[in-house]
């Protein structure tokens, strides 16, 4: 089982399910000739893909085309089903960063075949995080900027204010058709820029008034 991390808190908690949104930045669905979605895209990871800042992310040998996606990451501090704006709201009790690491190879292969995608979401160290932020200690304003580079070199870098669809909104679509549950990650979309790593790249990124993550290709 794996445990979250917290800034400022020596709270417990169990890593639940991963909820990802696929396509959350116009500018990203353009770059893999997908539409913008009407409604938020949805995937998961199981929690066991989880590694935190520092440790590596190993590299499947059954892919050619490892990308990174840099993500702002909602952490779910309560039980909500059917949510509100207010209790959506109030259900986010902190927020993280995190790197939906994604086998594009494969994902494109699945597209193609209408399978699902799952095998080029999950497999482990699929998802790299960093401490959450408590509320308490820090209110996202929604217009924070987040990036990644590559060894040096930027690849993606946006404000989250060009999410499509907003963390309340995200909350309410997720919970509306499975319960999320304390200890829930929900990844939020990732920007323009994503691109290929291979084994010795480091991937520095970060989440302005959130926090960090660095990382190497196993
Ligand atoms: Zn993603």
């Amino acid at each position: 089982m794996k445990y979250l991390k917290f800034k400022n808190s020596s709270e417990v908690t169990p890593i639940g399910k991963l909820v990802c949104v696929g396509r959350n930045y116009a500018a990203h669905a353009k770059e893999l000739g997908g539409e913008v979605p009407e409604f938020p895209i949805i995937f998961l990871k199981p929690a066991s893909n989880v590694i935190f800042s520092g440790e590596p992310v190993v590299h499947p040998d059954y892919s050619n085309n490892l990308h990174h996606e840099v993500e702002l990451v909602l952490y779910i501090g309560e039980d909500i089903k059917n949510g509100t704006d207010e209790s959506a709201a109030n259900a986010i009790h902190g927020f993280t960063l995190g790197l939906d690491m994604t086998l594009r190879d494969l994902q494109f292969e699945f597209k193609a075949k209408g399978d699902p995608w799952t095998l080029a979401k999950c497999f482990d160290t699929a998802a790299v995080l960093t401490e959450v932020v408590l509320k308490k200690d820090y209110q996202l304003k929604g217009n924070e900027i987040i990036s990644l580079s590559v060894n040096g070199t930027e690849r993606q870098n946006s404000s989250i204010a060009n999410m499509i669809f907003s963390p309340v909104e995200i909350v309410k679509f997720i919970s509306k058709r499975m319960t999320l549950e304390k200890g829930d990650l929900i990844f939020t979309g990732t920007p323009e820029g994503v691109g290929r790593v291979v084994p010795g790249d480091k991937i520095e990124a970060s989440l302005e008034n959130i926090g960090s993550i660095t990382t190497f290709i196993k």
